[in-house]
């Protein structure tokens, strides 16, 4: 069976190209009925950030991405977490020495801050000596190392171009490398990334390697390790870097955040965050019913390594705020439990913005008031923006307001009609959105006919002047929409507070 593994560093917080990386290998493992782990590679000990192992699960688990093992749920191969697994690097690194794959290199690289700094500065690397001149022979080496000479372990890397096969880009002729040896394990002792990647990848029987396109450079060392090791490679496969929408790498500048805990904590909804990261890098087209929207079952009938494209990929987040908008209301629409969680969610946003009318917010209240605006926010926080009608008295002395306005002489009869069908639609208990909107519009056809206007302009002088009444803001829902959610005490207010 597969195996696939996500591992990420706990060196920050998980940017979207780790989620997309995540997605892919959950994706690849449930749709070939194969396993997937997650193995925390934490040996870069200098960059390691605090609480960011924690926040990467939360992610994960809030996205419903759960895998097969991980450290809470080992399997038969753990543990689960490299900096708990040393004594097999030490293994490998060893047996690559015993076999001349790899030297211990004594020599001081230009390991102080100010070597580095001038190094830096010149920009010139001091080049490192012939590396068959400073490999020292073991009797030698044991004594610099009972002598306590601090050393790193390098790779004697194959000085010869190789060809790789990744299942993204296909086969690449990487010309043979003029780079110092790779360090296998550093001066403190801890293996790096390389080192503990491939032996682990081997350990766990990891069958294939989805993973970042910024390791694709590092694949012919990774190879030739597998060979040193006289260890089967997994396959690969390389997925493309997401880019800003100008092209460039993903930063802030785009508008957007970098990080998927952002956008969640922006009121985004994880299945909408799984669904874009899931179409950048890849085509989903010819799938049953060919929508680019998809819950996360129909991603794993749809997905296809195949399907992964090598062309970088931008970030639109328009498209974003259009599939949250779709997840919202496919979630309301569906009802359940993810209909009541994001409305405990549309609550919080309400209640944290108006904690006076916390009292006010019951269930039904919230629901219809979700219910009513869905489609417009696009986020179960916005959904506060976009009814703070409800909560905030109209500003009537901005710009927006008197735009809205329009003509003094209709404004008062027309406040005046909405005020009496406000008052025949309470008493009628017809609180009913269509019934407020039909009357409306038909006071309107009657001010058009008998004022001679344009076929149209009656009713949209009507609900401007109605809205100028009630919101004084030239967005927002249908008036009637409105009326509903006001019920006929704010909006009488509203109304007659509009006439004074
Ligand atoms: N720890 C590496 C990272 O954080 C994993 C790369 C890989 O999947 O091989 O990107």
């Amino acid at each position: 069976t597969p195996r696939v593994r996500f591992a990420p560093s706990p060196t920050g917080a998980l940017h979207l190209g780790g989620l997309r990386t995540a997605l892919f290998n959950y994706l690849f493992a449930r749709q070939s009925g194969g396993r997937w782990l997650l193995r925390i590679e934490d040996t870069d000990r200098s960059r390691l950030v605090e609480g960011s192992q924690e926040s990467l699960l939360r992610v994960l688990a809030l996205c419903g991405l759960t895998p097969d093992e991980s450290p809470s749920a080992p399997g038969d191969c753990g543990p689960y977490v490299q900096s708990e697994r040393l004594s097999l690097y030490a293994a490998a690194c060893e047996q690559l020495i015993r076999d001349g794959h790899a030297y211990r290199d004594f020599q001081p690289e230009a390991a102080t801050l100010a070597e580095k700094e001038a190094e830096r500065k010149t920009k010139k690397k001091t080049p490192r000596p012939n590396r068959d001149a400073i490999v020292p022979d073991e009797e030698e080496a044991q004594r610099l190392i009972a002598e306590g000479r601090p050393f790193v372990v390098r790779f004697r890397v194959p000085r010869k171009p190789t060809t790789i096969q990744d299942m993204v880009y296909g086969s690449i002729t990487m010309p043979k490398s003029h780079a110092d040896d790779p360090v296998l394990v550093k001066s403190d002792g801890w293996p790096t990334y390389h080192l503990a990647n491939v032996v682990d990848d081997h350990a766990m029987r990891i069958t294939h390697v989805l993973r970042g396109e910024e390791w694709l450079p590092s694949l012919p060392l990774h190879l030739a390790l597998y060979e040193a090791l006289r260890c089967p490679p997994p396959a690969f496969a390389h997925l493309p870097l997401l880019m800003n929408k100008d092209g460039s790498k993903l930063s802030k500048r785009s508008g957007g955040h970098v990080n998927a805990q952002d956008y969640l904590a922006e009121g985004y909804e994880p299945e909408a965050l799984l669904n874009f990261v899931a179409l950048m890098g890849c085509n989903w087209h010819g799938r049953e019913g060919d929508n680019e929207v998809m819950s996360l079952s129909e991603m794993v009938d749809g997905f296809s390594i195949a399907n992964v494209s090598h062309a970088r990929a931008k970030l639109h987040l328009d498209k974003l705020r259009f599939l949250n908008r779709q997840h919202m209301a496919r979630k309301l629409e569906r009802g359940g439990e993810a209909a009541a969680e994001l409305l405990s969610r549309a609550r919080q946003a309400l209640a944290g913005r108006w904690p006076e009318a916390k009292e006010l917010m019951t269930q039904s209240r919230v629901e219809q008031i979700v219910r009513a605006v869905m489609g417009r926010p696009d986020t179960v926080n916005e959904i506060a923006d976009t009814a703070s009608f409800l909560f905030e008295a109209p500003d009537w002395s901005t710009s927006e307001a008197a735009k809205l306005r329009g003509d003094p002489e209709t404004y008062t009869p027309v406040l005046h009609t909405a005020l009496d069908l406000v008052e025949v639609a309470s008493e009628a208990q017809a609180r009913d959105e269509l019934w407020l909107t039909t009357a409306l519009e038909d006071f309107a056809l009657r001010l058009e006919a008998a004022n001679g206007w344009q076929a149209g302009q009656g009713k949209q002088r009507v609900m401007r002047q109605i809205r100028h009444a009630l919101t004084a803001r030239s967005r927002g829902p249908s008036i009637g929409t409105v009326l509903v959610l006001m019920g006929p005490a704010l909006a009488r207010e509203r109304l007659h507070a509009a006439l004074d």
